[in-house]
Formats: structure tokens, sequence, C-alpha cells
């Protein structure tokens, strides 16, 4: 039987890695756009997680209780305190400007060393399936951030980032899409989230 899983974000990026990693039979994902939903609630928690919780419910209620996936993500740097964290697609005002964003990280970090530049991306899903229950899974990648930006795929901070799992030479920017979802925090919470899914099944 057919499922219809609103996505409660219309980046078709996000689209795409989502259907992939959750191909189960009968499942279609669609945008919010697509079903002809409007749903922008105000992300006002102070975790991925309870921001998450709050564009999943919205879209849940705006769509008339369909399936719903939601994310929310960021980067987190130790040297900052985990800042822009929560604040990442604003962190230079509004509205969102990856070019500014990655300005101020560079500067807010000027004279910090290497060994001190350690960062994570973190992504937390909340899927609300028909029946009204969720679930919820993370997932993060490990790396460092660096002193300019390099590479031309991705988005957002991805031109300085240089995940571990690269050996640290690499940035995400630098990797193809597939190279990039197959360590990333968006890849590694659709992981779990299937993981859970299949196991509740
Ligand atoms: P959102 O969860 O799509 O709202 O993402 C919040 C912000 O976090 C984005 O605007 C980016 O600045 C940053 N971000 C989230 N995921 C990534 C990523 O995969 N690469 C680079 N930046 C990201």
């Amino acid at each position: 039987m057919e499922k219809i899983v609103v996505i409660a974000s219309n980046n078709a990026h996000k689209v795409s890695e989502i259907a992939e990693a959750l191909d189960f039979p009968g499942w279609r994902f669609r945008t919010l756009r697509e079903v002809g939903i409007v749903s922008d609630p105000e992300e006002d928690a102070d975790t991925f997680e309870g921001n998450a919780r709050i564009k999943a419910r919205a879209a849940r209620e705006a769509s008339g209780g369909r399936a719903v996936l939601a994310d929310d993500s960021g980067l987190a740097v130790d040297a900052l305190d985990g800042a822009p964290g929560v604040r990442s697609a604003r962190y230079a005002g509004d509205p969102c400007d990856d070019a500014a964003n990655n300005a101020k990280l560079l500067s807010e970090l000027a004279g910090v060393p290497d060994e001190k530049r350690t960062a994570r991306f973190v992504c937390t899903l909340v899927f609300i399936d028909e029946d009204g229950s969720e679930t919820v899974a993370c997932g993060a990648v490990e790396g460092r951030i660096g002193h300019e930006g390099r590479g031309e795929h991705g988005f957002g901070y991805d031109p300085l980032f240089l995940p571990d799992v690269f050996g640290g030479e690499r940035t995400l920017a630098e990797a193809l899409p597939e190279e990039k979802n197959a360590v990333s925090h968006r890849g590694n919470a659709l992981r779990a989230l299937r993981a859970r899914i299949e196991g509740a099944a």
C-alpha cells in the first residue's frame, strides 16, 4: 500500500537523500509544497530535537494527520561553546547567508590553533507516523574547522568543515554528494532512523 510521508522542508536536496535512505516499499516522500501545505512555525527551541519536533508537529497538523518527517541540524564548535548550534542558519543574522555565516565563523575562530578547532555537525530527525507515534534519531560527524573555504559541493559550512573520517585533509564541500551522505550527520541520522523503524515493524 502506498504511504505518503510529508517532509517538513522544501529543500529538494534533502528530499532525494531521505527518499534514498528510507526506500521502504510503498513509501512516497513529498515536500510541503508538493502537497500544497504552508507550514513555517517559529523554531524557538534551544535543542535540535526540540526544533525538529516543532516542525514535525506543525506539518502533521497542517497536513491533516499524514505521516511526517522533520529534521533540524547545525554545527557545534567546541571553542565557541557549541555555537553556532541551533542558530547555525542565522549565525550572521537574518536572512540565511552561507558566505556571511562562514566569514563570521572564521573571524570568531581567528587565532584559535588547529587542535582547538574541533567541531561536529549534528542532525536530529523526528518521524511521526500516521498513528501519531513519534520516532527520534540523531547523527553526527566529527571534524575540525579549517582556515579557509575549499570545495564547490554541498552548502552551508561544508567548505570549512574537515571531517576526521577524511583524514582532516578534505572539506565536506570537496566531497561528492554520495561521499558526503556516507559520512554526514544527516546520513548517520537517517541510517539510525531506518534501523529504528525496521526494529519497530
Ligand atoms: P537546517 O536544519 O536545514 O535548518 O540547517 C541549519 C543550518 O545548519 C544550515 O543553514 C547550515 O548553515 C547548517 N548545516 C546543516 N547541515 C549542514 C550540512 O550538511 N552542511 C553544511 N551546513 C549545514
